[in-house]
């Protein structure tokens, strides 16, 4: 049963009313919509509101074993049979529809995590060019003729599909990571049960009704919706070759010993506390606007966020200033609203998490320049999960607001002096996702390029992605890449065949 409409659905467009009053309480598999075989529900929130969007199901191990039946039978059957040539034409034609159905997606999107909707329509954007760019792959992925020295053989190597994945996507870009994981699937010949965050379920579902439309084979994608227990039972079960998940490094960390037990094939993309790096000689107004948006971009709820701040002691008054008048400045309220700049965090869960870090902040005796607190008025709920946008200085390392993932909109600042000095503190971090460095000088740049550990460096900018770039981590930010063809190699088993003629 639909649930009643909020206030907040009633403001939305006909086509994302109309998707909330006929998908959500039923799973995608083997191209069909079933009901959750125990029948059993959960809700997904609206966190500008806190109040309940719409029942979800709750699929248990019934489920997740109908999902991997039809996604080995689709492997071994139709989508076996479907021609490279086919399989660009199949994503192709999936970059389309989200880009002819973008405005409801958004709307979906920003209604479930709460992030501002016009953010969330460069989150769709960016899922179009994704899947663009591995439309191309599928008539691409050659293997070699070798060159071996025993006389009367040919020796040639095949890549094949790594065959049925389990894929957990988690609630920061809903569709988007989806995306990243659903693209090299379609692209190499693989077929997948993809679970999306208990928080955010919405469009994922709205993506398998997309998926259903364009033609791709009943049980190449199979959609299951449900908590941490239903991830348990698609990492656990032995019908599945691969898993991909992006979550946080604990999960990550349980998830790659299972796989390892089964010698499943695995890829994490985990969490992060990314150094952000302000040089003497940096464009003080790009590095000040881009290092806040480094962080406080989607409620500072990115893996890749520029959370660590090092500012160059001769430049941090500066650059403190500079960062506390954007904070003051940012519109905070709901995602819905067209000029909301930062939205809610996604969940009470995470509300409470981030607030008890600003606390472990000021107890610890970090100074909080500005935010700190849940603001109100400007059309905020007093049931939404908002966070006034948080800035700390005069944090030392070891503070826990300088080592501990808060994925909230606090930013920690500190001063530095030298290059080696402030390399030796970027590394000084058990994660390695992201670095940024700010400056002029293009031999400081690359040097510091060099020496941190970190799968992404972005100079003079921060986060610039495009679907050809690999993105991943070092140490315990994850293993394995994501984007870029160095991802396909996730999803593909060498075959050497060798042949006495
Ligand atoms: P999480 O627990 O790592 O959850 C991520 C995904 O894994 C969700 O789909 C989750 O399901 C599923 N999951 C949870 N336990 C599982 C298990 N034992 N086996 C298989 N799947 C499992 O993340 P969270 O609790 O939502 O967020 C906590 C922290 O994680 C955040 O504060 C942040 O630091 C980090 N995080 C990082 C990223 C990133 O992009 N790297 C994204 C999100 C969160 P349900 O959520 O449906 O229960
Ligand atoms: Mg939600």
């Amino acid at each position: 049963m639909p649930m009643e409409a909020t206030s907040k659905t009633a403001a939305l467009s006909a086509p994302a009313r109309e998707f909330l009053g006929r998908a959500p309480g039923r799973q995608f598999i083997g191209g069909e919509w079933l009901q959750p075989t125990d029948g059993a529900t959960f809700q997904a929130i609206d966190p500008a509101t806190g109040a309940p969007i719409a029942d979800v199901a709750q699929g248990g191990p019934a489920d997740v074993d109908r999902a991997v039946a039809a996604a080995r039978e689709a492997f071994e059957g139709a989508w076996a049979k479907t021609s490279p040539s086919k399989r660009t034409g199949m994503i192709w034609a999936l970059a389309e529809a989200i880009k002819a159905n973008l405005p409801e997606l958004a709307e979906l999107e920003s209604l479930d995590n709460g992030k501002p909707v016009t953010y969330a329509k460069g989150d769709m954007a960016a899922a179009v060019n994704h899947l663009r760019y591995f439309a191309g792959w599928p008539t691409k992925i050659e293997g070699e003729t070798l060159p071996v020295s025993f006389p009367d053989a040919h020796v040639y190597t095949r890549k094949e599909p790594v065959g049925v994945c389990g894929q957990i996507i988690p609630w920061n870009y809903p569709l988007l990571m989806a995306i990243w994981k659903l693209a090299p699937v379609l692209a190499t010949g693989c077929t997948t049960v993809l679970k999306p965050a208990e928080q955010t379920p919405l469009t994922a579902l709205r993506l398998a009704e997309l998926i259903a439309d364009v033609g791709i084979p009943a049980g190449t994608v199979n959609v299951v919706t449900g908590d941490g227990s239903t991830g348990a039972a698609i990492v656990d079960h032995p019908g599945i070759d691969k898993i991909a998940f992006t979550g946080s490094t604990v999960v990550g960390r349980e998830i790659g010993a299972k796989c390892g037990r089964q010698l499943k094939r695995v890829t994490l993309e985990l969490g992060g506390k990314s150094p952000n790096i302000i040089l003497p000689d940096a464009d003080l107004d790009r590095a000040i606007k881009g290092s806040y948006a480094a962080l406080y971009e989607n409620t500072g709820q990115v893996c890749s966020a520029g959370s660590r701040l090092f500012v160059h002691s001769s430049l941090h008054d500066r650059v403190i200033e500079g960062l506390a008048e954007f904070a003051e400045q940012a519109k905070v309220g709901p995602g819905l609203s067209e000029d909301t700049e930062l939205g809610p965090v996604v969940s009470a869960e995470q509300h409470e998490r981030v607030l008890g870090y600003i606390d472990s902040g000021t107890s610890e005796g970090a100074e909080l320049v500005t935010g700190g607190g849940v603001p109100a008025g400007n059309g905020i709920s007093e049931g939404g999960y908002f966070v006034e946008p948080t800035l700390f200085t005069g944090v030392s390392d070891e503070m826990t607001v300088a080592r501990e993932e808060i994925f909230g909109p606090v930013l920690v600042a500190m001063s530095f002096d030298e290059l080696d000095e402030v390399a030796a503190r970027a590394n000084d971090t058990d994660y390695g996702l992201a670095a940024g460095v700010w400056t002029r000088d293009i031999s400081s740049a690359h040097r510091l390029a060099a020496m941190i550990r970190a799968g992404n460096v972005y100079i003079n900018n921060w986060g610039m992605g495009d679907p050809s770039a690999p993105f991943g981590g070092f140490k315990a930010s994850g293993v394995g890449r994501e984007k870029g063809h160095a991802n396909l190699d996730a999803y593909l088993e060498v075959k050497t065949v060798t042949t006495r003629l």
